[in-house]
């Protein structure tokens, strides 16, 4: 089977968030399932400095203001399709904006072009390339769809991936003509958002299904209070909708193998943990106590619920925990953690930045991570918790919801449990589950069957990608319908 994956990034030429994780390491897990993948990307400075240009497979005299090429390259395992448009991708500064993070002001050119070859690829326009299934990445791939659809490639199996539905794509409607789509287009159930153009709405209006990057996510867009807007559209879509949770890279996060830890262990071995609690201790200004570390790893915004975290920090040190914070982002935050740090020296110690190293670091040593996020498409550093045995407490959303099971007592009686839930937004509930966490932490025998539970969790790659090629066989079978 060949897929198209059309997509803003792709580790590791292109990131900036787990979008590209997921682009980067799908291909290859597919490809032990029979599957090829080919990843559409633009030719951004670092995606055109990582190949030899060689014969252009599609060209464009001129699109959107200027020659437009588009080169086959082989980068590591990956099999690429680059779009060489200097005029829109040539540029310093990150994929979407300059250095200061300002949005480029002709985004809607730069991924209505994206869309616009997707579109043509999906048609056949490369010689001897017919993709059976186009698979489109957020609302800088969404429009794909819509080429298609008013296209020649209505016919081919169509699949977007909402990785963070915050981010829509929102236009205004002058600049509908500059898409070089039919009139039609511009309707309710075409690309017309609200008075404007919506590419990620439009993207979600054209794909045959539409997936997002946790099962109980998909459920929650479906409701106002996540919906963005979108709640509505996503309803009218519920049939073709599913939740796909994402893996990590095994290899790069194995606590038996990795080269940031003091010490390397496994599920047999945890005592050797304790090397690396030290250095915890080392790294944070803690005292040294038999108690349990709690860390932190994260943006430091309000969809992590840090301002929840913070209201809970005098809770927490009171309980007889110790708090390890490793984040950057919102000001406000920053100093609420710093403030809590100066108040309780020994006791909770935080570095503000940006650290992977120490981040793996802290996931060997320290005992228990907390997630209090109010919202969470999937999430990743639980997934790390889980298998470093620093054990998950989460906010009950999202992937955190679908990823941990809790500490409650029929889990603990079966055996199954592997960390803690609790309620969004609602520091009491933390709490209670930060009380119950330092109680199995007392008993060494419940506390190490959490952590080996958790350890034995099939987090890869491997079965988030047969769930991906369930759904592509399902897709092109509706197209022999
Ligand atoms: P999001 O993409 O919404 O920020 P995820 O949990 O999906 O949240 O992914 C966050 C990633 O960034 C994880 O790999 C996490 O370890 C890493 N991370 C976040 N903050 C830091 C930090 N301050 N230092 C090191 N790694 C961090």
């Amino acid at each position: 089977m060949q897929v198209l994956s059309v997509t803003p990034e792709i580790f590791p030429l292109i990131k900036t968030g787990g979008l590209a994780d997921v682009t980067g390491a799908l291909p290859i897990a597919l490809a032990g399932k029979g599957v090829a993948m080919r990843s559409l990307v633009p030719g951004y400075p670092a995606v055109m400095a990582g190949f030899k240009k060689a014969k252009a497979v599609l060209q464009y005299p001129e699109l959107h203001g200027g020659k437009t090429s588009v080169y086959a390259a082989k980068v590591g395992e990956l099999d690429l399709l680059v779009i060489d448009a200097p005029h829109l991708f040539d540029r310093p500064g990150g994929p979407y904006g300059d250095a200061t993070g300002a949005d480029w002001p002709d985004n809607w050119r730069r991924f209505a072009a994206l869309g616009r070859i997707g579109g043509d690829i999906a048609a056949g326009a490369v010689r001897g390339y017919q993709p059976d299934i186009v698979h489109a990445h957020d609302w800088q791939a969404a429009m794909t769809l819509a080429y298609m659809r008013y296209g020649k490639a209505a016919g081919v199996p169509s699949l977007i991936t909402v990785h963070n539905l915050a981010f829509q794509g929102r236009f205004g409607a002058d600049i509908f003509g500059g898409l070089g789509l039919p009139a039609e287009a511009m309707a309710v159930d075409g690309v017309e958002y609200y008075g404007g153009v919506g590419f990620l709405k439009a993207g979600l209006q054209a794909a045959w299904a539409i997936t997002t990057v946790s099962p109980t996510y998909a459920q929650e867009i479906r409701t106002p209070e996540f919906g963005m807007g979108l709640d509505g559209l996503i309803n009218m879509r519920a049939a073709d909708l599913y939740g796909i949770a994402n893996g990590i890279d095994v290899d790069i996060w194995d606590p038996a193998t990795d080269k940031q830890l003091a010490a390397a262990y496994s599920a047999r071995t945890l005592k050797a943990r304790k090397a690396n609690k030290a250095a915890v201790e080392g790294r944070f200004s803690l005292e040294s106590d038999a108690g349990p570390i709690i860390c932190v790893v994260s943006r430091l915004t309000w969809q992590k619920g840090i301002d929840t975290l913070a209201t809970a920090v005098d809770g927490i040190v009171a309980a007889g925990a110790r708090l390890a914070i490793l984040g950057s982002g919102d000001a406000g935050l920053e100093g609420a953690l710093l403030a809590a740090a100066a108040r309780h020296r020994g006791r909770v110690g935080v570095v503000v930045g940006y650290d992977e190293k120490l981040s793996h670091l802290m996931q060997g040593g320290c005992d228990a991570i907390v997630i209090p996020s109010r919202f969470e498409p999937c999430g990743l550093t639980q997934l790390y918790g889980l298998r470093y045995g620093c054990v998950p407490l989460v906010a009950r959303t999202g992937g955190l919801a679908d990823t941990i099971i809790d500490a409650n007592d029929a889990a603990l009686a079966a055996g199954v449990a592997t960390g803690f839930q609790f309620e969004p937004d609602n520091a009491g509930s933390l709490l209670y589950a930060i009380d119950r966490m330092i109680e199995a932490y007392g008993n060494s025998s419940v506390w190490t069957t959490i952590q080996r539970q958790g350890m034995k969790a099939d987090v890869s790659w491997d079965r988030s990608a047969a769930r991906y090629v369930d759904l592509y066989r399902m897709l092109v079978s509706k197209k022999a319908d």
